[in-house]
């Protein structure tokens, strides 16, 4: 089971992942690493241990903003960008299949601890999953813990809303 879903992962990204040494760089350059469940290599691990249900399930394939850096610093050029697009891809496809319309998603720093100067607290994303496509918002608060989970919340359901009422995603949009 394990190298089935590695398999697929590799088959639908076009990338190869059994090269990961598990050396951490990727981590280390990755600008939203602090706002994911799971680091970068610990996805690759993941997929690598056939852990379906967890990776699809993570918030850290939403997080991820594309930027490349991971690829630039890992010194097997292990494509996680790619891995990232295709999990989102998978996992899409498996809310299809639970028919579920609409997939809505936080994650962040809500504080007092836990911030960097890189990542600060008050820093989260936003994720919006529907059959028009997917979107990620991202927002800087200001507040104190309870502040910020509040105006997250919120944050959330207008971001639902305006692509109830419209139709169609607005900001962030990823497809
Ligand atoms: S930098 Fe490359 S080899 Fe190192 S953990 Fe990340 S993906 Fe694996
Ligand atoms: S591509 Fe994604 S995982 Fe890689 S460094 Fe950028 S945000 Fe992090």
């Amino acid at each position: 089971m394990a190298a089935e879903f590695l398999e697929e992962v590799s088959r639908r990204s076009g990338q190869r992942f059994e090269g990961c040494y598990h050396c951490l760089s990727c981590g280390g350059g990755c600008p939203v690493v602090e706002a994911m469940d799971y680091n970068p290599n610990q996805i690759i691990r993941m997929v690598q241990r056939g852990m379906r249900e967890e990776v699809l399930g993570s918030k850290a394939i939403w997080v991820c903003v594309g930027c490349f850096s991971c690829l630039s610093q890992c010194p097997n050029r292990v494509h996680i960008p790619a891995m990232m697009d295709t999990l989102r891809e998978m996992a899409l496809g498996a809310r299809r299949l639970l028919s579920a319309d609409i997939g809505l998603a936080d994650t962040g720093i809500a504080g007092p601890g836990g911030g960097t100067s890189a990542k600060p607290v008050g820093l989260f994303y936003l994720g919006l999953a529907t059959p028009a496509g997917t979107a990620v918002q991202e927002l800087r608060l200001e507040g104190d813990r309870r502040q910020n989970r509040e105006a997250t919340a919120l944050a959330a359901l207008a971001l639902l809303v305006g692509y109830l009422e419209r139709g169609q995603l607005g900001i962030g949009t990823l497809e």
